[in-house]
């Protein structure tokens, strides 16, 4: 039985792409906004809408209670949590399931495990996912043993933390003089960043890409794999600029790492969607980290293999087992995905505001995710992500060039946008090449 009515606990382009996919199916939704999300697209095109608090996320998306009071009120059978705020908090998901609602997502002692960044390894390894060669495990108290552990690895070694996240909480160290300082520094920030000072060690890899690997599982037995994207284009370990699947991949390497993540799938009994997160160097993969949840950059996926990931997510959490197969499965083109950002293109910094004019690019191979329109105002708040223009082309040279034409087209005035970065980034010669590294894009900003 299909769920009847799904509460969609996000904003902006996410909460839009869910109820698209909810629509298609038939399910009723209920968006839920703050005070200053009201002028939100989908708060229009959903059958029910709750203002759940003030503009401050914490009092609205990230509120418990009133998440949970909205779900109630509506008399609502799911909720889906989209990306970011609550979609990897265990707490939560167990709250909603506790209330008698399905969570669109694994099960809470699922993403417990997957959100403690030492017992993600130590699961993965158990499950023969290649990890990146290091502490697998808490450092010890010792300090004799935390420097014979570095000099085994060898330097440079990377200090993290067992419960960071959103690229904080680690340290890189070059010699065996910074070492100590570096594990205490590390284990007190984490301490109070995350009420947790436990930390590990890992060989630093100076060179790698960031290649990530799509599963869905059901729950019930059934794993499959929709391939990887290449996200190395970052800055301050944000994504820019993604494509799938990852060019220039060693093909042994990516069936053997294919294989390995459908089978620690069924192994931890995952449910859902996920992204298992790897560095890879010189023809090898390391895992780094689970995401429980549906990616921002999710779309490159479903345009080379057309599987809609997040009616997938849907079909799961309504208890179905998986409608497809893995030899259904099949690499179809390439895609990217350039993430338009309210931003200072030179400083960075967010650029609220009304938008003036919203003219979206489209053709053949050209999608546009996004909440905008024209006369919209970008609240302060929140995320600076306003869109994600997708395009998809037979091979991947079509589909940059789909790209370029795309940006080309695409006008959002009023407020200041990183698009004159995205159509320098399409141009650029090495990227255009394919393959580049994790410090690539900081490289040239720096140039
Ligand atoms: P977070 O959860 O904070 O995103 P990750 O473990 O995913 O943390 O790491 C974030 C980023 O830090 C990676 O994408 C990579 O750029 C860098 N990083 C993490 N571990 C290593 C490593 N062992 N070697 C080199 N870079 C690393």
């Amino acid at each position: 039985m299909m769920l009847d009515k799904v509460l969609i606990a996000n904003r902006g382009e996410i909460a839009l792409r869910i109820l698209r996919a909810c629509k298609e199916l038939g399910i009723r939704t209920v968006a839920v906004h703050s005070k200053a999300d009201r002028e939100l697209m989908h708060v229009r095109l959903a059958d029910e809408a709750v203002c759940i608090g003030p503009a401050s996320s914490a009092q609205s998306y990230l509120n418990i209670p009133a998440l949970i009071s909205a779900a109630e009120v509506t008399d609502t059978s799911a909720i889906h949590p989209g990306y970011g705020f609550l979609s990897e908090n265990a707490n939560f998901a167990e709250q909603v399931e506790r209330s008698g609602f399905t969570f669109v997502g694994p099960r809470a002692e699922t993403i417990r495990l997957m959100g403690d960044k030492v017992s993600a390894i130590e699961s993965m390894k158990a499950a023969g996912v290649p990890t990146v060669p290091g502490s697998n495990g808490p450092l010890p108290d010792d300090e004799a043993k935390v420097i014979a552990m570095a000099r085994h690895i060898g330097y440079p070694v990377i200090i993290k933390a067992a419960a960071g996240g959103g690229g904080r909480g680690m340290r890189v160290v070059h010699s065996e003089a910074h070492l100590l300082s570096a594990v205490s520094v590390t284990q007190n920030e984490a301490n109070s960043a995350f009420g947790d000072g436990t930390v590990y060690m890992e060989k630093f890899l100076e060179q790698p890409r960031h290649v990530e690997v799509q599963v869905l599982a059901d729950g019930q037995g059934n794993a499959i794999h929709l391939y990887d994207r290449d996200c190395s284009l970052q800055r301050r370990h944000q994504k820019v600029l993604e494509e799938a699947p990852a060019p220039q991949i060693d093909e042994r390497a990516r069936q053997q790492v294919l294989k390995a993540c459908t089978d620690a799938c069924l192994e931890i009994g995952y449910r859902g969607a996920g992204t298992f997160e790897f560095l890879y160097e010189n023809g090898e993969f390391f895992f780094i980290e689970m995401n429980t949840r549906v990616q921002v950059e999710h779309p490159v996926t479903e345009m080379i293999t057309g599987v809609d990931i997040v009616k997938e997510q849907l079909r799961i959490a309504s208890g179905e087992p998986l409608s497809i197969k893995q030899d259904d499965v099949k690499i179809n083109g390439h895609a990217f995905e350039c993430r338009i950002n309210a931003e200072d293109p030179r400083t960075f910094m967010p650029s609220p505001g009304r938008v003036t004019l919203y003219h979206p690019p489209g053709g053949l191979g050209v999608r546009m995710d996004s909440h905008m329109y024209t006369g919209y105002s970008v609240p302060p708040y929140y995320d600076s992500l306003i869109g994600k223009l997708i395009t998809w082309g037979e091979t991947r040279e079509y589909a940059l060039t789909r790209m370029r034409n795309a940006l080309d087209e695409l006008l959002v005035e009023g407020i200041k946008t990183n698009i004159d970065l995205q159509k320098d980034l399409v141009r650029d010669a090495n990227f255009q090449q394919g393959g580049v590294n994790i410090h690539y894009l900081e490289k040239k900003l720096e140039s």
